[in-house]
């Protein structure tokens, strides 16, 4: 077809080394994607964006939202816009550290909902407690979203398996190959190690990011004396996570306290 022709000679003009079979197909032609303080996803006449970050402009077909990180969810922004979906632990984040109550459609790994003819699926995308990927059924054409994701299993969450899609927008925080971790086991040995040293004649400090290396610190640590700071407490207890004490004064020798790098989670 006349289509045909013009994306195989769009691709020559772009010096295209590696032609996939989906380039070929006419779909993507009508396929959009950009960013505006968010993931815009435009497909024939649908719009879906994801992790908007300001008002979005209407029409739209569905606001998706992948985690409570502030960098991807801004609730302020999002009062009236409808539909949102989104998991009941993102909502939950975002009611005990921001105090904001959104209308939304709840969504786990698995849940499929139709919304103007396209399919949303959503998976788990292992990076937070309530984090998803999401996959947009068009009929002819599937977009899959990561989000932040990690592929590694952690104490308290799976790793994300692939999405079923025929293209993938990704995150890629950690795409520069110098980001090559240790793996998780080895992580937690070695901090587990740390601890046993140093809690004998002192107490041990841990710091990362609230929401998220807070939780993760907590579960591995659930057996050990440890005392959390309040917001990252109060954050653990509303996502189920009720062990340890509130830091209040300095604890007695041998207790590991856990503490945020940032004031709010
Ligand atoms: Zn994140």
């Amino acid at each position: 077809s006349t289509h045909y022709s013009h994306v195989k000679r769009d691709l020559h003009k772009r010096d295209c080394f590696y032609m996939p079979k989906l380039a070929l197909k006419t779909e993507v032609q009508e396929f959009r994607a950009y960013y505006d303080n968010g993931i815009v996803i435009e497909y024939k006449s649908k719009k879906i964006i994801i992790d908007s970050l300001k008002r979005p402009t209407k029409p739209y077909d569905a606001i998706l939202i992948t985690h409570g990180h502030k960098d991807h969810v801004n609730p302020k922004a999002l009062h009236g816009a409808y539909p949102i979906i989104m998991s009941e632990e993102t909502a939950t984040i975002i009611r005990i550290r921001d105090n904001e109550r959104l209308r939304y459609i709840k969504a786990n790994p698995g849940t499929k909902l139709t919304i103007n003819d396209i399919t949303i699926e959503a998976f788990n995308a292992g990076h937070i407690i309530g984090s998803l990927s999401y996959v947009l059924d068009f009929k002819d054409l599937r977009i899959g979203i990561t989000g932040d994701f990690n592929v590694e299993s952690s104490i308290i969450l799976n790793g994300n398996k692939s999405l079923p899609a025929d293209i993938i927008i990704m995150e890629a925080t950690y795409g520069d190959p110098d980001y090559v971790f240790p793996s998780r086991k080895t992580i937690y040995n070695e901090l587990k190690t740390i601890i046993e040293n140093n809690t004998k004649s002192g107490n041990v400090l841990l710091m990362g990011q609230p929401l998220g290396r807070g939780q993760e610190l907590t579960a591995l640590l659930k057996d050990y004396p440890i005392y959390i700071e309040p917001n990252i407490k109060i954050l653990n207890n509303a996502l189920g996570l009720k062990y340890g004490k509130v830091l209040s004064d300095l604890p007695e020798t041998g207790s590991i306290i856990i503490t945020g790098t940032q004031k709010t989670p």
